[in-house]
């Protein structure tokens, strides 16, 4: 094994999920600030073709590092399950993430299985390099939307914070067989890096905004973050949102707008002339963890109730226990009622350092 590998397989032993004493009927799921319990993210593999530096470097995401085995993985139908749980516990979002979702073999087939649960919302991050191929299959198996991440629109600044020889030219391919499959409206993931990227933050906000002939997308531009313990991540490489909307703004003139739900975790603007939006996530310069509704899913099945948490609680097992959906629902239920999570709020260069768990892992 590399020897800066992490051992992150001791981050993975996931915490036992306590029984819950009362079976009542399963009702919304509230934790100890209010908070409901409305998007679950799930990771379908800690795998990825990219190695971003910001997510899977290289030096620590190398040949040899251990990632999980097929049979340590929730099935489909352990998944689907799980879903049906977290929707009577008030879950309407879910979102398909990893690594690269579109990695996991027959991913179409799990989401037909999700896709049949009334009331949900069924959305999908991808980096976008197998979208081409698989986008009409994806809507065709009920996928609703996707976002897609790009980090640049020239080659070379693409290559050095993904890591890997991969054209844009393909990611934006991508992205139009996502637009003529139907899965709309289309978002775009940009992480801006100080002083690596944020040369491009202006040629992909004229890139994609509408025009007359073209509706454009919406870019949502990230600041990055410091989650897991392998980017070594620094505070002078975020660049804050308010200077994103400035530099844009000093171009293309832009206005706040309402968020269109309570907790949306992107702050939007207007473009002044109409030619569409944008978005800002904020996440180090102004935490959103007071309305913070969602929950992680792993590829092995641990929940995780913060992005920057360091141990998850072992679902897989009470899945694979003889216990009713019902009575999980309730350990669930009380996992979340029990929730006091808000790790933006506290960050320091202190809590940066701390042992994490990897977004590749527990799902972007
Ligand atoms: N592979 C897919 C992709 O890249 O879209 C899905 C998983 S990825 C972990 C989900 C999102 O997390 C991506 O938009 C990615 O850019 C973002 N992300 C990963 N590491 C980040 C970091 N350190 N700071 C901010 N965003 C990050
Ligand atoms: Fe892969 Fe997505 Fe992480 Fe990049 S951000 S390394 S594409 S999982
Ligand atoms: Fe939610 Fe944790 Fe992020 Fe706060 S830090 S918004 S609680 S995931």
């Amino acid at each position: 094994m590399n020897d800066s590998v992490i051992p992150l397989v001791d981050a993975r032993n996931a915490l036992k999920i306590g029984g819950c004493s009362s079976i009542a009927t399963t009702a919304e799921a509230v934790d100890t600030r209010g908070r409901r319990l409305r998007d679950l993210r799930i990771s379908v593999t800690d795998r990825c073709n990219f190695r971003c530096i910001y997510c899977m470097p290289k030096t620590v995401f190398g040949r040899d590092y251990p990632f999980l085995q097929h049979k340590e993985l929730l099935s489909f139908e352990e998944i689907a399950r799980a879903a049906r749980i977290f929707v009577s516990l008030g879950v309407s979002k879910i979102r398909l993430t990893g690594g690269e979702p579109l990695l996991r073999r027959d991913i179409e087939r799990l989401i037909e299985m999700l896709a049949v649960i009334p009331g949900l919302e069924l959305t999908l991050t991808t980096n976008g390099s197998l979208l081409t191929r698989k986008a009409q299959t994806l809507r065709d198996a009920g996928l609703q939307r996707v976002t897609v991440s790009l980090d640049a629109l020239d080659d070379e600044t693409f290559r050095k914070m993904n890591d890997v020889d991969y054209p844009v030219s393909q990611v934006l391919e991508g992205i139009a067989a996502a637009e003529a499959a139907g899965l709309m409206p289309i978002k775009i993931n940009m992480v801006v890096k100080h002083g690596t990227n944020d040369h491009a933050i202006l040629p992909m906000a004229r890139h994609f905004r509408s025009t007359p002939s073209n509706p454009g997308h919406i870019v949502r531009f990230i600041e990055y973050m410091d989650v897991g313990s392998s980017n070594g991540w620094k505070l002078d490489e975020v660049l804050p949102s308010a200077k994103v909307v400035e530099r844009i703004s000093s171009e293309m003139p832009l206005l706040p707008i309402d968020p269109n739900y309570s907790g949306e975790v992107a702050e939007r603007w207007r473009y002044a002339d109409g030619s569409g939006e944008i978005g800002v996530i904020s996440s180090v310069t102004q935490a959103f963890c007071s309305s913070c509704t969602r929950l992680r899913l792993s590829t092995d099945g641990s929940l995780y109730t913060c992005l920057f948490a360091d141990r998850g609680h072992d679902l897989r097992s009470l899945l694979r226990s003889s216990q009713s959906d019902q009575e999980i629902g309730a350990s669930l239920g009380s996992l979340w009622a029990k929730r006091t999570d808000n790790y933006s709020e506290q960050r320091s260069a202190a809590t940066a350092a701390q042992r994490k768990i990897e977004m590749s892992y527990i799902g972007g």
